[in-house]
């Protein structure tokens, strides 16, 4: 190794990636980064990282960072041109009140990120709510976990994971589902067959990777998961594999259950699923006669139209047996950004601050009194959803609209709607870490912001684990923090006062914030900054939530939920005959900005490709490493590289959805579900031709 890649200092910090929350070690030489390396005391990862960690500081010094805030000056069709940050903050306000005052303050949409810390996204939720007063302010999150945020609501009465990856460990079974935490959550492959005898099953309609770690996979039917697990509780009932005194105690609705899952007999479901009825029995059994039993999912059943009640069927399996709030038992969302889970306790999108209800008075009137505002200050009602906001832009509803660190070009489904939204909204912002994102090229103004490694503040991962992340280099140019760019918005709205109390820091936000969420489910308020990073994070409500059988709903019972399997909302017909499901890889992270900069990542997986069934490859004289064409009822993806494999089964076709150049969204389905307003990125209906110019 040679002296220049020698570190001089090492900084303790969080990966800004995934969920897991991996704790790192990052070298500076000279104050460069110039390592990484997982932090051996971290209690989630224990000295490891994954490709994308270990690179993680390469971003830092890539080409493209944004370094000035850029406007349009001559407007629409010229070229964005630096300008000073008084001349940008000053036209982005005056340019918002003005389609404010004409339109009404919820002409204003803003999508906020999962990448900020929680102390900047607790800022910047009151910044929108009360220095902007508009309720139309989600965040990227809504892509990616509103379904499992619903789904908890629905069964438990309140958001938050009640188990912890040390569940992996200890399970007896442990059951994913549309979960391939292979590729999506690397790390968390550690934790799996530590324990002798434990039985891997995985539910999903492609042999992923982490499919093939499994002692039992289930190849079922796209969308069939909801059958499955009716299936499974139909068999514990049966059989009587359930836990009649946690029923009787701890869960409401369960005759109406009971009732409702008799029809889902395993002759049906094995119809349903494509999965053999014994298969269905073996794996019923392996799950009730466990003595702690564990599913966790992801985007395989957030991304559905009926994501949330899927979540609420999975709660149904681990509460009639009480797999719940012990070890090795619980029902688990494993979460998707860094920071999903420190957002969605601490903004004001599907929830006010510390999972305070909209439609509570009593929870209302407890947050204005610390805030020492007026509680008709806070809203009643969430505003619009993520791609609420976006249909509201199209019909000219919402008329400006600001990004905050996300890039929805590329994440957004159904790209010619979200084009539509982009250019018929009279006013685009684009805060970010990178200047030439596909979403910055639709903006009037580019805002340049610090990122990872370059602000300090705290996140939180799937497990509710808070972990300290830290500075060790300086933003490039004028690239600013988050927080201090919402700092200076209420400065100059004559609001920094009123909103931040005499703050400069976000250790500020922090200690704020601990006071904001003091004695609720998610409560900040036992921990220092300081003890946070000594102890490598600590998790909010302990090692389990609902360990007394106890749970946030009136009455203090959980519900069990009627969940129907509802045919999805584009089938294959002749014309459009495969089922496109979409996903990740290991080496990219969403849509590329950062590790799309990184070119060892890049290097590995620099296109997309769309992986074919060797049947269906064969039906259409399509040879390996064809250039292929994916073509829906919207767009066309062009000029994809064929993966002729097995690990597709006939009828169903896959593509990662990185890649701008080669964009899955141009054809995916804007279809949302009805509850958490999550997309249905998973199924839509495609034909794949040989390429050709078009
Ligand atoms: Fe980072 Fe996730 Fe990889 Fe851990 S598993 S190093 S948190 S990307």
């Amino acid at each position: 190794i040679s002296d220049s890649r020698v570190a001089d200092t090492w900084t303790k910090t969080t990966c800004g990636y995934c969920s897991v929350g991996c704790g790192m070690l990052v070298g500076t030489r000279n104050g460069k980064p110039v390592a990484a390396r997982g932090n051996p005391d971290h209690p989630v990862n224990r000295g490891k990282l994954c490709p994308k960690g270990l690179s993680e500081h390469h971003i830092l010094n890539a080409p493209g960072r944004a370094t000035t805030p850029m406007l349009r000056r001559g407007g629409r069709g010229t070229p964005l041109v630096p300008v000073s940050w008084d001349e940008a903050l000053d036209v982005m306000l005056s340019r918002i009140g003005a389609l404010q005052r004409e339109n009404g303050n919820e002409t204003l949409g803003v999508i906020g990120t999962g990448q900020l810390l929680t102390e900047e996204f607790y800022t910047l939720g009151k910044l929108v709510q009360l220095g902007f007063r508009t309720r139309n302010y989600d965040g990227n999150t809504t892509l990616c976990m509103a379904s499992a945020v619903s789904g908890y609501k629905l069964s438990f009465g309140s958001d938050g994971p009640p188990g912890a990856y040390a569940d992996m460990e200890t399970a007896d079974v442990v059951l994913l589902v549309g979960s391939n935490i292979a590729d999506n959550h690397p790390i968390l492959c550690n934790r799996l067959r530590k324990k002798p005898g434990q039985v891997l099953i995985v539910a999903d309609p492609r042999v992923t990777k982490t499919a093939m770690m499994a002692d039992i996979h289930l190849p079922l039917k796209p969308r069939s998961d909801i059958a499955l697990l009716n299936g499974i509780a139909h068999i514990l009932l049966r059989d009587g594999m359930v836990d009649r005194d946690y029923i009787a105690t701890h869960t409401e609705a369960f005759d109406t259950f009971a009732s409702f899952v008799q029809d889902f007999t395993p002759e049906h479901v094995s119809a349903v699923t494509g999965l053999p009825a014994e298969t269905i029995e073996r794996v019923a059994h392996l799950y009730g006669t466990a003595k702690a039993a564990f599913i966790g999912w992801t985007m395989g059943v957030n991304h559905s139209t009926q994501g949330a009640v899927t979540v609420a069927a999975i709660n149904n399996l681990a509460l009639i047996t009480g797999n719940i709030g012990r070890s090795g038992a619980s029902p688990f969302s494993i979460t998707g950004q860094c920071n999903a889970m420190g957002t969605r306790e601490s903004g004001f999108t599907s929830a006010l601050p510390g999972y305070r209800k909209f439609d509570s008075v009593s929870d209302r009137d407890e947050l204005a009194a610390i805030w020492g505002i007026s509680a008709d200050r806070l809203p009643t009602a969430r505003g619009l959803a993520y791609p609420d906001i976006i249909e509201a832009a199209v019909a000219k509803r919402v008329k400006a609209l600001w990004f905050i660190a996300t890039n929805p070009v590329v994440s957004f489904p159904n790209y010619k709607l979200l084009e539509q939204a982009l250019t018929t909204a009279e006013f685009v912002v684009v805060q970010d870490g990178f200047f030439l994102t596909p979403t910055s090229e639709f903006a009037d103004l580019v805002l340049p912001a610090a990122i990872w490694g370059e602000k300090e503040g705290t996140y939180t991962n799937s497990e509710r684990r808070i972990s300290k992340v830290n500075a060790f280099s300086k933003p490039p140019g004028e690239a600013r923090p988050d927080f201090d760019i919402f700092l200076a918005l209420a400065d100059r709205l004559g609001l920094r006062e009123e909103l931040y109390p005499g703050w400069h820091t976000t250790h500020d936000a922090w200690l704020e914030w601990q006071r904001v969420s003091a004695g609720r489910l998610c409560d900040y308020s036992p921990f220092t900054w300081q003890q946070i990073e000594d102890l490598g994070g600590m998790q909010w409500g302990g090692d389990r939530l609902y360990g007394d059988g106890s749970f946030p709903r009136e009455g203090g019972r959980a519900l069990l939920h009627c969940v129907p399997c509802l045919p999805f909302t584009e089938q294959p017909d002749a014309e459009y005959g495969f089922i496109l499901n979409t996903g990740r890889t290991v080496e990219h992270w969403h849509t590329r900005t950062k590790t799309g900069a990184i070119p060892m990542l890049n290097g590995m997986v620099p296109n997309a490709w769309l992986e074919m069934n060797p049947l269906d490859a064969s039906r259409l004289d399509l040879r390996q490493h064809d250039r292929v064409d994916i073509i829906s009822r919207r767009s066309t993806v062009a000029n994809v590289e064929l993966r002729i494999t097995g690990i597709i089964a006939p009828g169903q076709v896959f593509m990662p959805f990185h890649f701008a150049e080669q964009n899955s969204n141009l054809v995916t389905l804007g279809a949302f579900d009805p509850i958490s307003r999550e997309p249905n990125f998973k199924q839509c209906a495609v034909r794949v031709e040989h390429h050709r110019n078009r």
